[in-house]
């Protein structure tokens, strides 16, 4: 695994931007992620004899913070996502400062746009540098309703990482709440997300971009293994006789099955009417939710183009 790679091929951003890996595994530990069974992850975690719920540097901590400063002032890098396989916020890191130390020095780098998508809790310091550079910076704080599976096991409260989010958008960075993945008839029933949107209209948080669960058999062993056969069944059969199909050209590990049609037709339908009554600014991801040829009225649901947290 590099520690920078450019973008994948069939993704909406047409591949131009670059994504960096400072580290390896996520100690978040989502029962549902996708990157612990990514080949690159894997060979990478058995090479550094670690678990992915423990992660580990891909380099010693001085030499990580020059390869990032080296590429980052190459101006070779414009736009830079974090992260593709795990999380900027993965509180080790951030508690030993190396997030911060990331940030800094992509700050004063030729990067012009620093696209993070967390789970995580950024420290005081961190939301301070990325209040400085508005401009610089699109804050997605990925959060959902907690629904009757408890599948993200290791995460700070909701209400700290939106209060996180609200204070960065006061400054006026780009904030948007990623709603993924969506577990359909687990968390999109509306009395949840009738108190989940009341919370982010709180905080002032009135952008989001929400998506739905892609199962893989790995992911759904995984998550069978973490919950028990009889408690997942209630989100197996929401995918039952639904056909798996790839979601990247030349990318044979992305083939995925997303829930049944109607179940997900209903709850795009039920989502967006809620959304839209709140005023909300809001799109379907269009590369995991709207490839899979469901019916999406476009007048109430918009899919996003690429651009909408870009
Ligand atoms: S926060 Fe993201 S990278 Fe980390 S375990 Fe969860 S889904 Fe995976």
């Amino acid at each position: 695994m590099d520690l920078f790679s450019p973008g994948c091929l069939g993704t909406c951003w047409y591949g131009d931007y670059h994504y960096m890996e400072p580290w390896v595994g996520c100690e978040h530990d989502c029962f549902y992620c996708y990157a612990r069974f990514r080949t690159e992850v894997k060979d990478c975690l058995t090479e550094k004899a670690a678990a992915f719920e423990k992660p580990v540097l891909m380099l010693e901590p001085d030499l990580l913070l020059a390869e990032i400063h080296e590429k980052a002032v190459s101006g070779e890098v414009k736009t830079l996502k974090l992260s593709r396989f795990t999380d900027l916020f993965t509180p080790k890191f951030v508690r030993e400062g190396l997030s911060q130390e990331i940030l800094k020095i992509l700050a004063r780098s030729k990067v012009e746009r620093i696209i993070i998508t967390t789970k995580g809790l950024p420290g005081e310091e961190t939301l301070d540098l990325m209040a400085r550079h508005p401009a610089l910076f699109s804050y997605n704080v990925a959060a959902k309703p907690q629904g009757k599976l408890s599948v993200e096991p290791n995460l700070f409260p909701l209400e700290e990482r939106l209060k996180a989010a609200a204070f960065v958008k006061k400054a006026g960075v780009l904030t948007t709440v990623h709603l993924d993945p969506v577990l359909v008839g687990i968390e999109d029933e509306k009395v949840s997300l009738d108190r989940f949107f009341a919370q982010l209209t709180r905080h002032g948080l009135d952008r989001v971009m929400f998506s739905y669960l892609l199962l893989n058999p790995l992911i759904l062993e995984h998550m069978e293994k973490k919950l028990g056969q009889e408690r997942m069944s209630s989100l197996t059969e929401s995918y039952e006789g639904s056909p798996s199909l790839q979601y990247l050209p030349q990318q044979a590990e992305t083939v995925s099955i997303p829930p049944r049609a109607s179940l997900k037709e209903e709850s795009v339908e039920r989502i967006s009417h809620m959304l839209r009554e709140r005023r909300f600014d809001f799109v379907l991801c269009s590369l995991k939710s709207a490839k899979d040829g469901h019916k999406v009225d476009r007048q109430l649901c918009p899919l996003c183009d690429g651009r909408f947290y870009a």
